[in-house]
């Protein structure tokens, strides 16, 4: 599960700011995030709160912090990757005590401790693509909710593929699609991230046309008996008109398959790569396969090779996202793949 929560942490390093005399640039020990702070306001080995970006903060933080209605989205309250004075800046921290008069327990906690609910912070989460033609339901069986982990938040397991073979694509920003043949039920169905869409009969909903389009019940089908397999599910990214601002104004609609489970379990790279050939699937594009990826990175840091254009128009690419090419499973992650989406991406978008 890709984790979101604030959390007690401890200031890695501090350095100057480039371009700003009265502000330093921080980071937390084991996370690899750089953000901006006021000089001399934090010291190297403090424990702080540290507030992710995506963190809607309710008033009496922001008041506590001095910066109601100085973050981002419609309510002015949320922390997001921005540029300050040339400097990528991703999350907030504090100062436990600056916390403690509204939230007293917060002085008991630990590094390492969640503190999301105390402090009455949520995650933003995008508004969902809308639903006209068709009611949402829980996902079929043997689907799950898709989760990648982010790179910055993983140091170590990202620094654990650093020798490994890779599979890396191109992260697209658009909306999350699936199909699953489901064998007990000999039926189709398709879903969004969270939820299976049932159609209503008002009219075919954009996931369904999708599938249509892209004779996607047959494929599943066909994928199902040549596998022999109780379930075939196909993952992709949708994107274009009506779905996420359209960030690569592309009018149509488009999808982009990543990932083909059977049984409920994600093929490594290679076999995907051979049946999407095999099935004539239009896939996320590669960016590398089969290389290391210190290799691949060039003495690169992962933010900086995540940065790009996009493959599919022109645009700067959302991020990227790394899976070892043989699958591996991790005690506290479980599936090893993460993100990386692209710090200068993430400041420049206005959401
Ligand atoms: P948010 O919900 O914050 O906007 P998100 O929807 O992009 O973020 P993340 O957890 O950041 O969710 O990323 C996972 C999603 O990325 C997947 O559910 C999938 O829809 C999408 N995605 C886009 N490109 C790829 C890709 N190449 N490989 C895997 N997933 C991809
Ligand atoms: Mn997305």
């Amino acid at each position: 599960m890709s984790t979101f929560a604030v959390t007690i942490e401890t200031i890695g390093e501090v350095r100057d700011h480039t371009n700003a005399d009265r502000l330093e640039m921080a980071t937390l020990a084991g996370k690899d995030y750089d953000f901006v702070v006021g000089k001399g306001e934090f010291e190297v080995g403090e424990a702080v709160v540290y507030f992710p970006v995506d963190s809607e903060l309710p008033q009496w933080i922001t008041d506590a912090l001095q910066l109601t209605s100085r973050l981002a989205g419609s309510a002015k309250n949320r922390v997001k990757t921005i540029k300050l004075r040339g400097n990528i800046s991703q999350g907030l921290v504090a100062k436990p005590t600056a916390l403690a008069h509204e939230a007293p327990s917060i002085l008991q906690a630990q590094v390492g401790d969640a503190v999301t609910d105390i402090l009455g912070v949520t995650k933003y989460d995008p508004p969902p693509v809308m639903i006209t033609h068709g009611e949402l339901r829980p996902l079929p069986k043997f689907v799950s909710k898709y989760d990648i982990e982010g790179a910055q938040n993983h140091v170590a397991l990202a620094g654990s593929l650093m020798d490994e073979r890779v599979y890396i694509t191109e992260k697209l920003e658009g909306s999350h699609w699936s199909i699953t043949y489901l064998r007990e039920d000999d039926v189709v169905y398709v879903s969004q991230r969270n939820y299976r869409i049932e159609p209503n009969g008002k009219g075919e909903h954009v996931w369904h046309k999708l599938a249509r389009e892209g004779n996607y019940e047959q494929i599943v089908r066909q994928i199902a008996d040549e596998l022999d397999a109780q379930a075939i599910t196909l993952r992709g990214e949708a994107v274009g008109s009506g779905i996420q601002g359209d960030y690569y104004k592309l009018k149509e609609h488009r999808l982009y398959i990543f990932e083909i489970e059977v049984d409920g379990v994600p093929l490594p790279a290679g076999a995907f790569l051979t049946l999407a050939e095999q099935y004539a699937l239009p896939i996320v594009p590669v960016l590398a396969k089969d290389i290391i990826l210190r290799e691949w990175l060039d003495e690169q840091t992962l933010k900086l090779a995540s940065d790009g254009r996009s493959k599919i128009a022109d645009k700067a690419r959302e991020g990227i996202v790394i899976k070892p090419m043989v699958e591996q499973r991790d005690d506290a992650v479980g599936r090893v793949f993460l993100k990386q989406r692209s710090p200068a991406y993430l400041a420049k978008s206005d959401f």
